[in-house]
């Protein structure tokens, strides 16, 4: 559905004779764009590293083609305010005479400490809402009997899992959310406006206002599904990101979610035979996305203030970590939303709205599929120290598995940065 909404402004871009002559486009729930912030960005980055970090990472494909023209000394940024409106970035001559952009974020710091972790603050992002919102959220499911698998539940105790066991090795750690339910201080009523809106802009006009009950084959065209999806989806994560970047202000967020396939009905999931690993970074944005104002100014606040050289190095000790602990294999992407960011296939680059939004580097961890048959029967067996025979095999519980693996990854990684001799052989 979303693909179809972007087809819709490319028509209507084209039926005013081109890019520039629609009016500022910009995603849901947002009002304006300040362009100005990318100020701060002049002169601190060479033509080439600009260009390396749009090819290979934000905008593959030439996706940003028709958006930013990159000249010898500058960049040229379409911002859809008016038809001949241009924001101009102005390139470094080279990295020597490169300013500094002042970041809220430090990159891993070089210099030996007590603790591995000590003097760097990170913030644990535990996905989604759970609680009494995990229905509406379409992120529960269990069969008859069993215990609900609630991804909002599960991620949250991996981060309070986590918490005690980075701050003892020297991290300062905060939770994004700290319990079931969301931050932000809107009502899902507070959207059905917009909401009508989006139906509108979906091109359906007979919609009605509430569905019936969570099995209702029609309830993406009600009202209150879209609200609901404005409530725990956008208007959720914008205020999670506001956190991060104006409170919080860390120098990395783990996002920490476990992956699923579609389980179809809530009360008789289809379980899949896959089970497996991806971790993301942020990046592969397409041309539709690049067309919203917001995404493109976005994405170059991202590309402009570094994080993903951080992101993608903090990412694969991690990532290292969880393949050790889960043994599973990687996740494939076959449709073209997302690219490999590294080439050992774990670790992929995605336009996700957290991701995008948080500005510091962000890991996004992606491990397990929770209707994989064994992936469900560790559970229903919940969270238990030491290890216990669970579909057929002694494990540990499936929480700590993720958790320990995750801190371990963390240790080794700023365990390496801090280390002199590796820090020479490093980029
Ligand atoms: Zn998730």
């Amino acid at each position: 559905m979303a693909r179809f909404r972007c087809l819709l402004v490319v028509i209507l871009c084209w039926s005013f004779g081109g890019v520039g002559v629609q009016a500022q486009r910009l995603s849901p729930l947002i009002k304006r764009v300040d362009w100005l912030r990318l100020e701060a960005f002049q002169e601190t980055m060479t033509r080439e590293e600009f260009q390396r970090l749009l090819d290979t990472v934000y905008a593959p494909g030439g996706a940003a083609e028709g958006l930013i023209e990159v000249g010898e000394t500058e960049a040229r940024i379409r911002t859809m305010l008016h038809p001949e409106e241009f924001f101009v970035l102005r390139f470094a001559k080279d990295a020597a005479s490169a300013k500094k952009a002042k970041n809220y974020w430090q990159p891993a710091p070089k210099r030996a400490a007590k603790k591995p972790l000590t003097g760097i603050t990170i913030a644990l992002d535990p996905g989604h809402l759970g609680g009494q919102w995990g229905l509406m959220e379409e992120r529960s499911f269990a069969r008859p009997g069993d215990k609900p698998v609630q991804e909002g539940d599960m991620t949250l105790l991996v981060a309070k899992l986590m918490a005690p066991k980075l701050r003892a090795l020297g991290a300062e750690v905060q939770l994004v959310r700290s319990k079931a339910g969301p931050i932000t201080p809107f009502e899902v009523e507070a959207f059905y406006p917009e909401a009508r809106k989006e139906l509108e802009l979906l091109g359906i006009a007979d919609f009605r206002e509430r569905y019936d009950g969570a099995r209702d084959p029609k309830k993406g065209e009600t009202v209150q599904w879209q609200a609901e999806k404005l409530f725990y989806r956008v208007a959720e994560i914008r205020e999670r990101a506001r956190r991060v970047n104006t409170k919080l202000k860390p120098d990395l967020v783990v996002c920490i979610h476990f992956n699923a396939d579609a389980w179809e009905d809530h009360e008789a999931p289809v379980f899949t035979p896959r089970n497996d690993l991806h971790v993301l970074v942020h990046g592969c944005y397409s041309a539709a996305e690049l067309r919203f104002d917001d995404q493109r100014f976005d994405m170059l606040l991202k590309l402009l203030n570094r994080s993903h050289d951080e992101e993608l190095a903090a990412s694969l000790p991690v990532t290292e970590a969880l393949k050790k602990a889960t043994e599973l294999p990687p996740f494939e992407y076959t449709t073209g939303n997302a690219i490999r960011a590294h080439e050992e296939g774990f670790v992929w680059a995605r336009n996700l709205l957290a991701n995008r939004l948080y500005e510091c580097p962000t890991v996004f961890l992606e491990p397990y599929r929770m209707n994989n048959e064994e992936t469900y029967a560790r559970i229903q067996a919940g969270d238990y120290v030491g290890e216990r025979e669970v579909a057929g095999k002694k494990r540990r519980s499936i929480y700590r598995e993720y958790a320990d693996a995750v801190v371990a990854g963390l240790r080794e990684y700023y365990r390496e940065t801090r280390k002199p001799a590796a820090k020479d052989g490093k980029k």
